[in-house]
């Protein structure tokens, strides 16, 4: 084994996708002294077995635009590194079989226009020209992204890994990071990350690696790994399934297909199609049940829960009906409370990044996750508005095990559901009530979740079931909102914002911090409220 350093700028915890695009990133920023650890071989946890499909369209702007750089940079990282990726854009269908699906469809594509994504809404009939195998007896409409693609998991990771290398960064497998390393970083009680202690069976006699800053990319061992330096890093494993047939003899340029409304998607693989779902309700799957040493592990068959998604998949490719299985698929991946991952420097430990819970799509967000989260620990702060994915968007209670096992049964099959507007939660509800709860509720109130909290968010006429009603269009709670509204305005309104957050800023100098940091002026008589905006040191709203 090639010798273990004893210091380094930056230590990356984990040599899956993540990690390994973490390193090529910090690379290209010009940081070379980059040691990444994995503890068995590089994609042995996860992405070895990704279906490795890479869509580009996310729910907001700037995740799509990750998205988007990491199909360029798959385009390109093999002419860069000379490792094959297996990289191509076929495209993707989605199909509608009814009218709400088919509207969610079509908002998403005007999102995609706007976003500036190649986008195509299409009748059922040319969805089958592009896909022969298609049943559209019962489909409303399709979308099609011609720029979607899909790539080999394992070869990506190893050409993120070549080219990190080929910028001076150094990769050890079999080398387990047992503990992290911690000083004091001032006089206020903060603490920052100072090295990781390593286990290893190799012949280096290093234990400890000090590191100015290190970066969680452990995977579903992130969790575990946030622990050792005192971070909570709200993750859980799930099981996650898929099929792939005999050779069926498929065209190497068919797009990928996905039908949420059947929990399903379809990829072709050397001829062969490969079935997934992200069925409704899923396995999650506690860490301790995995063993120490998994590595290219799966878990065992379970074709009772993979049943009604692989019959979903036979009305929609009835060519499924005669084709041989060659593999089932079970393997983990970890899921988050609100289906998006988790990143950036943790607010507990100063210099301690993390970059997990990828939420089933790590291999599509790995190249837009490595590089912002590289800026974000060369420049100290963040390229750009993350806050759907900030580490910091979190609370202690959602690192407890029961809560996120509960969730996490939920937020699997999110990412095929519905999304309506508006939609609340269903699982792990009721961890903070107001005292004024019980009055709310007998009140009428329909409560919704804010960090945990059960917030009324309107209330039900008298006769009326306090009950969301999902729609995109008018909600059935408008008329109840008018109402309050109009009290606020006319008459009298109470709110209860005990789901609010409230700081006590006290001392001489409250006021001049509060100023500082405040959009507005807020030296107002007592009294008085001022509505303001939080700014950062470069300005930008923080709050
Ligand atoms: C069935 C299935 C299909 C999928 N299909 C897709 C898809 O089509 N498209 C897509 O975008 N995503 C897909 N995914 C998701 C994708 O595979 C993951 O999001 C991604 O691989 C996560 O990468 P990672 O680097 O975070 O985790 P991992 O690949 O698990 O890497 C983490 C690494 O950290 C190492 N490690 C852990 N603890 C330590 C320690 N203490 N010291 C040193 N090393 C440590 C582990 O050994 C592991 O290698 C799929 C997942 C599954 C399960």
């Amino acid at each position: 084994m090639k010798s273990i350093p004893k210091q380094a700028q930056v230590v990356i915890i984990g040599g899956g996708v993540i990690g390994c695009s973490v390193a090529y990133h910090l690379t290209k920023l010009g940081w070379t002294d980059v040691v990444l650890l994995e503890r068995k071989e590089l994609t042995c946890g996860t992405t070895w077995h990704a279906a490795g499909l890479v869509g580009q369209l996310r729910a907001t702007k700037n995740m799509t635009k990750l998205a988007q750089y990491t199909s360029e940079l798959y385009a390109t990282l093999e002419d860069e590194t000379g490792q094959a990726t297996g990289f191509k854009q076929n495209g993707s269908i989605s199909v509608a079989p009814d009218a709400g699906r088919f509207e969610e469809l079509k908002r998403g594509a005007s999102m995609a226009k706007c976003f500036g994504l190649e986008v195509e809404v299409i009748s059922p009939r040319e969805a089958r020209e592009m896909y022969p195998l298609l049943n559209i007896d019962d489909l409303e409409g399709a979308v099609f992204l011609p720029k979607d693609g899909q790539t080999n998991p394992i070869d990506v990771t190893q050409a993120l890994a070549k080219g990190a290398k080929m910028g001076g960064a150094k990769i050890f497998e079999n080398v387990r990071v047992c503990g992290i390393e911690t000083k004091s970083a001032g006089t206020s009680g903060a603490r920052r990350v100072s090295g990781v202690e390593i286990e290893h069976t190799g012949g280096s006699e290093t234990k400890i690696i000090s590191a100015e800053i290190v970066v969680n990319c452990a995977g579903l061992w992130g969790h575990q790994v946030g622990k050792m330096a005192g971070v909570n890093v709200p993750l859980h494993a799930a099981e996650h399934f898929y099929i792939v047939t005999e050779d069926i003899g498929l065209p190497s340029n068919l797009p990928v297909l996905r039908d949420p409304s059947s929990w399903i998607y379809a990829k072709e693989d050397a001829g062969k199609m490969l079935v997934g779902c992200f069925e409704p309700k899923s396995k999650p799957r506690p860490l301790d049940s995995i063993p120490e040493d998994f590595s290219f592990g799966q878990f065992a068959e379970d074709w009772d829960h993979f049943e009604p998604a692989m019959l979903n998949a036979m009305h929609r490719i009835p060519k499924l009906e005669d084709a041989g299985i060659h593999t089932f698929f079970n393997g983990p991946e970890s899921f988050t409370p609100d289906d998006r991952y988790i990143l950036g420097e943790a607010p507990e430990l100063s210099n301690f990044y993390v970059a997990a819970g990828l939420n089933s799509i790590g291999i599509q967000s790995a190249g837009g996750a490595g590089k912002v989260l590289s800026e974000w620990i060369v420049n100290g702060h963040p390229p750009l508005d993350l806050w759907d994915v900030d580490i910091r968007r979190f609370h202690s209670f959602q690192g407890n095990s029961q809560y996120l096992k509960e969730r996490i049964e939920e937020t699997l099959g999110l990412l095929y559901a519905m999304h309506w507007p508006f939609r609340q939660s269903e699982t792990s509800r009721g961890v903070r009530k107001s005292v004024l709860h019980d009055r709310l509720e007998k009140a009428g109130a329909c409560f919704g979740e804010m960090s945990g909290w059960e917030r009324a968010n309107w209330f039900a006429p008298e006769g009326k079931a306090a009950r969301y009603e999902y729609s995109y269009a008018r909600q059935n709670w408008f008329e109840a909102s008018a109402s309050e509204h109009r009290a606020a305005r006319e008459k009298v309104a109470l709110f209860d914002m005990s789901s609010f957050a409230k700081f006590m800023v006290q001392g001489r100098d409250a006021e001049k911090v509060l100023n500082r940091i405040c959009a507005n002026e807020v030296a107002v008589v007592p009294g008085k409220a001022v509505y303001t905006s939080w700014l950062n040191e470069r300005g930008g709203i923080e709050s």
